[in-house]
């Protein structure tokens, strides 16, 4: 049986990639500290008899015997990983090396799940692998686009000295169930906001730009990049299609029905002005693609979010 480990087990990608290997048949050990994630996220699957859950923070060392470590843990939104900048540093840093210390002793496999953010502020669209990034070092975000920046290095430099096999991927903006109500990221505000008819807040102008890739369709990326050996990458996940953040603003009040405002509030800073995967790598070594649009993400999406608010709206 396949042994696997999930990092950041009880957070949105985790908890929909430890259900995915799960349904495969594998035996998964989901560590979490909490910190972003939430045990509801793993209950539909938390009695499953190969599923097991330890509370660890991945800045301690750890050990466990697994054939594939998925290291996934991390705050993503800017709201969580901006609370505790110091934290989410030493989560990248010290839990990255430690990850990446339990695979060299045990001879895992390692996959990281990095980000678009490394390419910060991109002068270059769509953004490429190639594209070495545009970020500030010193900015609000820097704890995290340095972070995984940092996390990206140290899995490279484990691989050159150390022989240890890893996977890197690209995540850009993912969005779909199980994102918590009060994440903070733009797909799940808009939709809480509509549903409960509170103004809808869109910082700037809502012209800056973001591509939305469906939970499902990361995922099959993800598995995809884990099993194969063509390449170590790192590969961008994502979905091409690009929306302005008004576009999307406009997309989720006419699909919630709402007749909620817009409020317009002041742009975060270093809040980068486009963004959009090239996926050529992915569809060439991965054959992958997103297939879920839009339209269709959205839709399933709202959906969970409106049985979410309606039970806790009943107790
Ligand atoms: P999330 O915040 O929902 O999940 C992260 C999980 O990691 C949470 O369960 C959290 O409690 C856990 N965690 C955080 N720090 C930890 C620590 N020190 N020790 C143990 N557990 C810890 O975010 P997500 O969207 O599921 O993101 C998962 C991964 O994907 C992250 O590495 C993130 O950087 C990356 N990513 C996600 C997106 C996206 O759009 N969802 C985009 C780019 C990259
Ligand atoms: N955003 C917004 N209103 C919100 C939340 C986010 O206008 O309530 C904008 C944010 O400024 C950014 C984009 O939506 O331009 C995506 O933000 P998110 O936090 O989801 O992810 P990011 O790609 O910035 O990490």
């Amino acid at each position: 049986m396949n042994r696997v480990l999930v990092t950041g087990g009880a957070g949105f990608l985790g908890s929909h990639l430890c259900e995915r290997l799960l349904g495969e048949g594998s035996d998964v050990v989901c560590i979490d500290n909490f910190f972003s994630g939430h045990k509801d996220n793993i209950r539909p699957f938390v009695a499953h008899p190969y599923f097991e859950l330890i509370r660890h923070d991945v800045i301690h060392p750890l050990f466990v015997e697994v054939d594939r470590i998925y290291h996934l843990a991390c705050p993503a939104s800017p709201i969580h990983y901006q609370m505790n900048p110091i934290k989410t540093v030493k989560t990248n840093v010290m839990g990255t090396i430690n990850m990446l210390g339990l695979a060299k002793r045990i001879r895992s496999r390692i996959l990281l799940t990095s980000t678009s953010e490394i390419y910060g502020d991109a002068q270059i669209h769509p953004q490429p692998e190639s594209y070495w990034g545009n970020v500030n070092s010193i900015g609000l975000r820097s704890c995290y686009d340095e972070g995984k920046r940092v996390a990206e290095t140290l899995m490279m430099d484990y691989h050159r000295q150390n022989k240890v096999d890893i996977r890197i991927v690209r995540v850009f903006n993912t969005y779909g169930p199980r994102m918590a109500v009060d994440d903070g990221r733009v797909v799940s505000n808009f939709i809480v906001q509509a549903l409960r008819g509170e103004p809808i807040t869109i910082y700037g102008d809502g012209s800056q730009t973001r591509s939305f890739c469906y939970v499902s369709d990361l995922i099959d990326g993800i598995r995809r990049m884990m099993d194969q050996e063509a390449t170590i990458g790192p590969v961008n996940l994502g979905n091409p299609g690009e929306f302005t953040i008004l576009e999307l603003a406009e997309k989720i009040a006419k699909m919630t029905g709402s007749r909620t405002k817009f409020v317009f509030k002041p742009l975060p800073s270093d809040d980068p002005v486009r963004r959009r995967p090239d996926i050529s790598l992915a569809k060439a070594k991965l054959g992958w693609e997103p297939k879920v649009s839009l339209e269709e993400g959205l839709a399933r999406t709202i959906e969970y979010f409106k049985e979410t608010l309606s039970t806790r709206n009943r107790t």
